[in-house]
Formats: C-alpha cells, structure tokens, sequence
C-alpha cells in the first residue's frame, strides 16, 4: 500500500492508500476518486509539504480505514480466485443460488451504481448497509484495491439465457 496526500479542484487536502501508483492512476482516471469534504472528483496528488505541519484548520481527513499499513508495500496478487465444476453439480448450484438469494433478501440492488455506492459506503459518506449490483472487473478490481470487500456472485447457467 502507498499513501498519498490527495486534493481536490476546491483545495481540500485528504489521506488515500492505493495498492500502487497504476492503481491511483486508474481511479483518478476513472473518476473514481472524490474529495470527503466536497465530493468533487477533481482530485489529484498534493505535492509533499513536510514544512506544513498537520493539524490546522485543513488537517488531513483520513479517508481510509485507520490502522492501514503505510510499509511493507505488497503487490496485491495477480489473480482471482476460481473453480472450475461440472455445470451439473447440483450442490454446488444449490449453494451458489443461496448464496445469491441471501445477498439479493438482505441487500439493496444499487445497479451499475455499484462501484460508486460500496465507496461512499466505504468512506464513510453513506449509511452501512448491503448492496449489490453490478461492477465489471477493472471496476472490481479497483475496489478490492481500494480494500473494500466485494465479493462476486457466481453466474448460475440460467443466468446466461
Ligand atoms: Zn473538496
């Protein structure tokens, strides 16, 4: 994990940990990334001001969970994890369509506003609860990146009709 001091277009300065600097790039990119003061998506790195002591009016908003590791940077790993079944292994089906039916009975369907929701969710700026919905995988990614637990949902076969 890196640590960067970020700002937004209206000079609010907050705290953002990323698993690597491309990681920080995709999310700027994306638009992902939005200052918890103003919620501007205008953000981009500080430049390093050790002289300014923290503190002050504008002490740095942590907008990620406390106790995250500044050293020891590790590369998140490069795969997922899969499995591979007999499409007709019925109780692997049976779990995943529980599975499925649990998170759809205690979540709300948030839609493709999925990667911005587990955000605001995450940091803070909206209130905890289960949502799910839908999120391609550089989206995903970024999350999992980002260290918010999403968890995929399995495909079942009736699904791809
Ligand atoms: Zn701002």
């Amino acid at each position: 994990m890196i640590h960067y001091t970020l700002r937004c277009a209206e000079g609010h300065r907050f705290d953002g940990w990323f698993a690597s600097s491309e990681a920080f790039g995709r999310q700027q990119e994306g638009g992902y990334l939005s200052c918890p003061m103003c919620g501007s998506s205008d953000v981009d790195r500080a430049l390093m001001s050790p002289a300014i002591a923290k503190g002050g009016a504008e002490a740095a908003a942590p907008a990620h969970a406390e106790g995250a590791e500044a050293t020891a940077p590790q590369e998140p790993s490069a795969g997922a994890n899969v499995a591979l079944t007999a499409e007709r292994d019925e109780r692997l089906r049976a779990a995943f369509a529980a599975l499925r039916k649990a998170v759809e009975e205690n979540g709300v369907d948030v839609g493709r506003n999925f990667p911005e929701e587990a955000r605001r969710i995450h940091y803070g700026e909206a209130e905890p609860r289960g949502i799910y919905g839908q999120a391609d995988l550089e989206e995903a990614r970024a999350l999992v990146e980002e260290g918010i637990d999403v968890l995929p949902l399995p495909i079942l076969p009736e699904d791809r009709n």
